[in-house]
């Protein structure tokens, strides 16, 4: 296999995946002209990564890279969890989620976090791999740094022990959910 499609038309993701899959080429979907959109309805990150890696597959014949991820707050029983990107529900909106998770976490004193990020690599005869990177860390109460994107201003890295606001891309990427989820999809794609 030399071709792969990655459901995506994040720039920057397929960037990421293509730096850490340099063996391999990779399309994403305004390279391929995919117009369509692909109803997640899965119950958890794996359930979506799978649901559009089959879908695109399908449709398209070709080996499919997939991923859903998210960040998991322990008390507050996972959330926002698969609904990270939506999670004040006012379209894909960082600073409304932000402002959201931090009053929901008002007065509990376990901020206990993680980053989780599920693959998916369905291939048109229907064999498929999954496969779930995280990343550990705490909710801070106040944010950190302008860098990275989503929660990261708010989550602590406790493997780095610094804030995800405050570090590049290339420090995140020791230690990220993606990374590490891509890191293992490799092996299935040798
Ligand atoms: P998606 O998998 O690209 O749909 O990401 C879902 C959502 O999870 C994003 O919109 C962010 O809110 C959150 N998220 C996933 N990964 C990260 C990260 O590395 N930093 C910050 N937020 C993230």
């Amino acid at each position: 296999m030399d071709e792969v499609v990655l459901a995506t038309r994040n720039k920057g993701k397929l960037r990421e995946f293509k730096n850490i899959l340099p063996f391999i080429n990779i399309l994403d979907l305004d390279d391929i002209g995919y117009e369509e959109e692909i109803i997640e309805n899965g119950r958890t990150f794996e359930e979506n990564a799978k649901i559009k890696a089959q879908t695109l597959a399908k449709r398209t014949n070709m080996p499919v890279l997939a991923d859903d991820s998210g960040l998991e707050v322990d008390a507050l029983n996972g959330a926002p969890g698969i609904y990270s990107a939506r999670y004040a529900k006012n379209g894909h909106d960082d600073e409304a989620n932000n402002q959201l998770l931090i009053k929901n976490l008002k007065g509990k004193t376990n901020r206990t976090a993680r980053y989780v990020c599920a693959i998916c690599l369905y291939y048109p005869d229907d064999r498929f791999y999954v496969v779930r990177g995280t990343c550990e860390g705490e909710i801070l109460k106040e944010a950190k740094g302008q860098e990275g994107f989503g929660y990261d201003p708010y989550f602590y890295s406790t493997e780095l022990k610094k804030c995800f606001g405050e570090i590049p891309l290339e420090e995140k990427n020791k230690v990220s959910h993606r990374f590490r989820a891509i890191q293992k999809i490799k092996e299935f794609l040798k």
